[in-house]
């Protein structure tokens, strides 16, 4: 047997569980998803938000990239966004990246992966420089790059509050809430790093008039 047909066996045998625990369970999903959660996470494989969280399907709308980025021309993230605060109306938004990140250690050496990784890549030395003086005072090298970690998702949380839309969704709805978590390879647990409740005060030149 190949490894994927693997998949699609596990798939068959998942797929018969779930009917025998709740009949109903695939009929209902059909018809409708009303998730309270938007989840930005990292695409690792050892990541993945449903299993970690104890949620099943139909309660996190997931958008996974290299190192959990909010990136303001990445029309990819926007559009998820939109579509989760706007459409699906989810009262949290939850930026989760995770210690040991590959794409966050990538980032703070000099190595020139090529494009299109050094482009992606370049986000995370930017989160770097602005917090240098924090991260060059940390010897440890394991330890400084778990402290970018938690800087970055801060970053990123940061970002998504300078969005019109999530501006717009603060102003006329009061929601949602930006969470910024930071998840232990190590030992399963989920360490909330950083909080920017709806409404909370941003940076005058991000903020729009008029939403
Ligand atoms: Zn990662």
């Amino acid at each position: 047997m190949h490894s994927y047909e693997k998949l699609l066996l596990e798939n068959k045998a998942w797929a018969a569980e779930k009917v025998e625990e709740d009949p109903e369970f695939f009929n209902r999903l059909s018809h409708l998803q009303t998730p309270e959660f938007l989840w930005i996470g990292c695409s690792d494989s050892r990541v993945p938000a449903n299993e970690i969280t104890g949620t099943q399907p139909g309660e996190i709308f997931v958008h996974r990239n290299v190192a959990n980025m909010v990136v303001n021309a990445d029309v990819n993230l926007l559009a998820v966004l939109d579509y989760a605060v706007n459409h699906l109306k989810v009262k949290h938004v939850i930026v989760c990246g995770h210690y040991g990140c590959g794409g966050i250690k990538a980032a703070a050496t000099q190595i020139d992966f090529r494009p299109v990784l050094n482009m992606w890549l370049r986000n995370i030395k930017d989160v770097y420089r602005m917090h240098r003086d924090e991260l060059n005072g940390i010897k440890d090298e394991e330890e400084r790059s778990d402290r970018l970690v938690e800087l970055n998702v801060q970053e990123q949380v940061t970002n998504l509050s300078k969005t019109s839309i999530i501006q717009r969704a603060w102003k006329n709805e009061n929601r949602p809430d930006l969470h910024g978590w930071v998840y232990g390879l190590k030992n399963g647990i989920i360490k909330p790093v950083f909080e920017m409740k709806a409404g909370t005060e941003i940076d005058e030149l991000y903020k729009y008039d008029g939403l």
